[in-house]
């Protein structure tokens, strides 16, 4: 992927051609020359060049967000607040530049996917914009003498790291409560996906000082790892696998700096004998993130389906996932497009493969991608789900991050539960049945950090978003989150009797 040799590249349309990495409120190349190039998965084309950052780069970047610091936390609030208020009116006025590029580099289709991602990213900004007020801190009532008050204060450089599945929206999840908060930010974009990033980072240029805002471009443990483990960074952010969340945990342990992490998941939908309908085999789809590829942390991968609808419900749902459109990502008529990349590609290929190995396994639909014919000139994989095993075996048990769901049949709720429960992971979960209250105790049993009922939408901006168990550590995308997540408490104790 590396190269330094000029490749023919072959854009898209319409969409954001990177200038560099931005450092200090500049659009420079890496300190060591080298490039990485973007590829299109859709089409596997090379598609653009971004600066192939490394320590170097990274120290660059920490020295002008450090010099960047001290004025923007002594900025008003509310005037940060304000900043983020137009910079959500820009984000809107290009959101559809924004979404080609992020269909382009990203394989998730324009329609269903990327044009909802750029409008939910200027949505965030807008949100947190006016969250600026509620940096408030409180009075401690210790008596008539004494004045004790707490401030929310910045924390100082948060080095973000952010991957590819949803790159802009998982960017300005942390890029907006954090400076809205006073922080100064070291963004490291994923080397599969950062254009899109780039072009929110340029926008956010416009209206913020320079060095406020930092993003470069590298790869995982050469740039990651070296923001990671820089002694000036005050805070970690980090968006990605349970794998790598462990090493920026090790990373923060170091240097005891507060780390928030979004990891991965493995998430139940359970489906009582009452929802043998076509609203919950939709909501299974959405749950399922079919038209994102299931390249999605919160994918509802495991579907426990009573025993009484098992055959019914698998025949509705065959039916409605095979209309789908699989086909180029920046084609209004696809409903699903590509998978990121070969390696991921080949891996959820490998997981089908082991499906269809398996004796004891059935193949609902799906299977492996066609060899030839226009779906084989991208990495184009096909939604497959497979049945009548248990929630015992690798492919109920391990995050594929593609297109292959369970289906897992019970009799007995508690056992249903229990099964959902029985994963290292506790992201994401959903229950579909008209009976609320079963739905509700359900809910409220599942170890998750967000149950849904009856629906299998996306983060909205407001709802306190992470992980149980070693799906994640801390919230973000509500106020609490950027309170919790990018500031620190300080008391201050006054003697009034003197
Ligand atoms: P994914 O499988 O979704 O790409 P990763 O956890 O591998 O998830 O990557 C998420 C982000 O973490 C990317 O930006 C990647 O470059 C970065 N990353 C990967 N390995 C490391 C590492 N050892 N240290 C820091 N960052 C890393």
């Amino acid at each position: 992927m590396d190269t330094v040799t000029p490749t023919k590249l072959s854009p898209a349309s319409g969409t954001y051609q990177p200038k560099g990495q931005l450092i200090g409120g500049k659009w420079i190349g890496s300190v060591s020359g080298k490039v990485i190039t973007i590829e299109n998965p859709g089409k596997k084309t090379s598609i653009a060049q971004v600066p192939h950052a490394g320590a170097a780069d990274v120290e660059l970047a920490v020295t002008a967000a450090e010099k960047a610091f001290p004025s923007w936390k002594n900025v008003v609030p509310r005037e940060r607040g304000k900043l983020l208020l137009k910079i959500a009116e820009a984000m809107e006025a290009r959101v559809e530049e924004m979404a080609r590029t992020i269909a382009m580099e990203t394989g998730n289709a324009l329609r269903t996917q990327a044009r909802g991602e750029a409008k939910l990213a200027a949505d965030i900004f807008r949100y947190f914009g006016g969250l600026a007020s509620e940096l408030k801190g409180e009075t401690v009532p210790l008596g008539e003498s004494v004045l004790s008050y707490t401030r929310r204060e910045p924390l100082g450089i948060v080095g973000a790291i952010i991957p590819w599945n949803a790159p802009v929206m998982l960017g300005a999840l942390k890029i907006a409560p954090a400076l809205c908060a006073g922080n100064v930010l070291v963004m490291k974009a994923a080397e599969d996906a950062p254009l899109a990033v780039l072009m929110m980072a340029d926008i956010t240029n416009e209206f913020v000082p320079p060095g406020v805002l930092n993003v470069i471009t590298g790869y995982g443990e050469e740039c990651g790892g070296a923001l990671a483990n820089h002694p000036k960074i005050r805070k970690l952010s980090f968006t990605g696998s349970t794998e790598v969340g462990k090493v920026i945990m090790r990373a923060a342990a170091e240097r005891i700096v507060p780390v928030s992490l979004e990891l991965g998941g493995k998430s139940p939908s359970i489906v009582y004998p009452d929802a043998d309908e076509d609203w919950a085999v939709d909501g299974i789809i959405n749950a399922m993130r079919f038209t994102r590829q299931s390249q999605s942390c919160t994918a509802g991968s495991r579907m426990f389906l009573h025993e009484d609808i098992f055959d019914s419900f698998l025949a509705k749902l065959e039916k409605k996932v095979t209309a789908l459109k699989i086909g180029d990502p920046l084609d209004e008529a696809s409903d699903i497009g590509s998978i990121i990349n070969n390696k991921q590609y080949t891996k959820v290929c490998k997981y089908v493969q082991d499906g269809l190995d398996r004796s004891d396994a059935r193949l609902v639909f799906g299977g492996l991608p066609p060899k030839t014919g226009p779906l084989s000139e991208g990495y184009f994989t096909m939604p497959t789900v497979f049945a009548d095993r248990s929630n015992d075996w690798r492919l109920a048990r391990e995050e594929i991050f593609g297109p292959v769901l369970v289906a897992i049949r019970w009799s007995d709720e508690a056992e249903a539960i229990r099964m959902a429960n029985e994963s290292h992971y506790g992201l994401a979960a959903y229950v579909w049945t008209h009976n609320i209250g079963k739905g509700l105790r359900a809910a409220h049993a599942i170890e998750s950090g967000w149950v849904q009922v009856n629906q299998g939408g996306g983060q909205t901006p407001g709802m306190s978003y992470g992980g149980y168990k070693q799906s994640g550590l801390g919230r973000e995308f509500s106020l609490e989150g950027m309170l919790d997540s990018f500031t620190q408490r300080k008391s201050v104790t006054v003697n009034l009797a003197v």
